[in-house]
């Protein structure tokens, strides 16, 4: 059938010029709202406000779209950006509008946007909507990789609606009627490479330079605006952050899955959660979208995929560059492979509990990877097995029976051989214990992530007005390093369970 589309949409949508936002309100519900999940956290330690002011109806009014606070003028950011490799021309703020920015009592300077919350100029064919199961999972995993000590964005608020909102969730011509929802969004910039690329493909450099400068004055302390160099120190910036975020994806086994160039925020924080997975068996091929064929946002790509974004903004940047500056500038991008190859290594020796720098520690670390892929072991669980059990019970080969991912591991034949060079290089850890390794080891590997079973149980039970799971996976994702009854009890740390195992996510949302 055909999406229905309001015929509004083809008077509305804009090629918009030579401006970065515009100014749009968003569209109120039709029906009842409902404010199903809060984040106490962003609330009271963000946003200055007591948890009691979620229960009024003036907050469900602000969350769902339905009011503006007085004096805010509602924008959505135009931007552009290459999809899957290829330029897309104007994206931009197709169905989120940027609501207020609100520094807070430590001078820290917020962006809150609603996402689902209507049309703008730039919705192209989009109805400017958002379904519940696609919020649920923003909402739920930005707080989540919060919680894991990962750059992102984060989630105030989940509100879903009556109102109709019609998809394909697996592009198969099966169209059917979901409702809509909304989540507010914080975050401390939501500029994206895509918003400097649109100003330098229709060559708007004035305006270029004026949000770089904006960007730069605002967010990044450390480069002086009125250096003749900023934009290489800014960029040398954005190379760094980029690495370090793509390397702590890794180390939880995050994929973004959709890492276009207006999906990488300028300041090198997780945004705009689509069709991401946390990886289960261990696998560098594990691609989380179901419409990514080819397999180009694979989690083992993720790091060469940011390599390509950088050299995006990088042809942006060379605009405003002198040759001489130019030539820095590629230098500052020679360094990113071995800035993510530092980072990447640093935090998989964390995970390995390793003190100090030995000869054979990334052998260390691409050898259990190695086993692990051959084996398909359960990634977040077998470092977080590693991390509980003791070197005795290593040492012995006595596995315990619910160390389900390590039993998995010890089936292949090279593990006794790793284990004897992995509690070798535990002996060299100066100043260290078997508790307090595994003390560290529980602090940095995860019990606990979203894995796409969790969510997509969690969204069932949503689709039926149950909000429980929901609430329970907030709960618990809030402190993932934590072993908590509630969550065992729901088997949160157990094998994926059969009716999930063919699971697939795609990016309509
Ligand atoms: P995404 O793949 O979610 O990052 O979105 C890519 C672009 O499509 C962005 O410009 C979005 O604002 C826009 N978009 C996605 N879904 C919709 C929708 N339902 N209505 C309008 N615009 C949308
Ligand atoms: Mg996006
Ligand atoms: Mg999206």
């Amino acid at each position: 059938g055909m999406l229905p589309i309001d015929p509004i949409c083809e008077n509305y949508v804009r090629q918009v010029r030579n401006c970065i936002f515009s100014v749009v309100y968003p569209t109120p519900f039709k029906s009842k709202t409902r404010l199903v999940a809060v984040s106490k956290d962003v609330l009271e330690n963000i946003l200055d406000l007591d948890l009691s002011v979620s229960k009024t109806n003036d907050f469900l009014q602000l969350v769902s779209g339905e009011k503006i606070v007085s004096g805010s003028i509602p924008l959505a950011h135009r931007y552009g950006g290459h999809q899957f490799g290829s330029w897309e021309d104007q994206l931009g703020d197709g169905r989120a509008h940027l609501i207020g920015i609100y520094t807070n009592r430590f001078g820290e300077r917020w962006e809150l946007q609603l996402k689902g919350s209507g049309k703008t100029p730039y919705s192209r064919i989009g109805d400017g909507r958002a379904v519940l199961r696609s919020s649920v999972r923003e909402f739920l995993a930005s707080e989540a990789l919060h919680y894991l000590g990962i750059s992102t964005s984060r989630a105030l608020s989940l509100v879903v609606s009556d109102d109709d909102v019609w998809r394909d969730a697996f592009y198969n011509g099966n169209i059917q009627r979901e409702r809509g929802a909304v989540v507010l969004r914080i975050a401390k910039s939501w500029f994206r490479i895509g918003s400097l690329e649109i100003l330098a493909h229709y060559g708007e450099l004035d305006l270029l330079r004026k949000l770089l400068n904006f960007v730069i004055q605002e967010h990044f302390p450390s480069v002086d605006v009125k250096d003749p160099n900023r934009y290489l120190d800014f960029f040398s910036n954005v190379v760094s952050g980029t690495a370090y975020l793509i390397a702590s994806w890794m180390s939880v086994g995050f994929a973004h899955g959709v890492c276009n160039t207006d999906n990488f925020s300028l300041l090198s924080i997780t945004i705009d959660y689509g069709p991401f997975g946390f990886m289960e068996a261990y696998d560098p091929n594990f691609v989380p979208n179901t419409s990514d064929d080819k397999g180009r946002y694979k989690i083992g790509n993720q790091a060469s995929v940011g390599m390509f974004n950088l050299n995006k903004l990088l042809q942006v940047l060379n605009l405003l560059l002198d040759p001489s500056q130019k030539q820095l500038a590629d230098q500052i991008l020679e360094r990113y492979a071995t800035l993510y190859h530092t980072r990447f290594k640093e935090l998989f020796k964390a995970k390995l509990g390793l003190l100090g720098e030995k000869e054979g520690d990334d052998f260390l670390v691409a050898l259990l990877l190695h086993l692990m892929e051959e084996t398909k072991a359960d990634f977040t669980m077998t470092f977080r097995e590693l991390s509980e059990i003791t070197q005795d019970q290593l040492k012995n080969l006595s596995i315990p029976q619910e160390f389900w991912a390590l039993k998995i591991l010890s089936k292949q034949e090279l593990f006794t051989d790793w284990v004897s060079m992995y509690l070798l290089r535990l002996k060299s850890n100066v100043n260290d214990s078997d508790s307090r390794r595994r003390k560290r080891m529980t602090s940095v590997n995860p019990r606990y992530v979203l894995k796409n079973w969790m969510a997509e149980s969690a969204v069932r039970k949503a689709e039926r007005n149950d909000f429980s799971e929901v609430r329970l996976l907030q709960k618990v994702l809030q402190h993932p390093f934590q072993k908590q009854s509630t969550a065992e009890k729901a088997g949160y740390s157990s094998p994926t369970p059969s009716w999930a195992r063919d699971l697939k996510v795609s990016c309509s949302s």
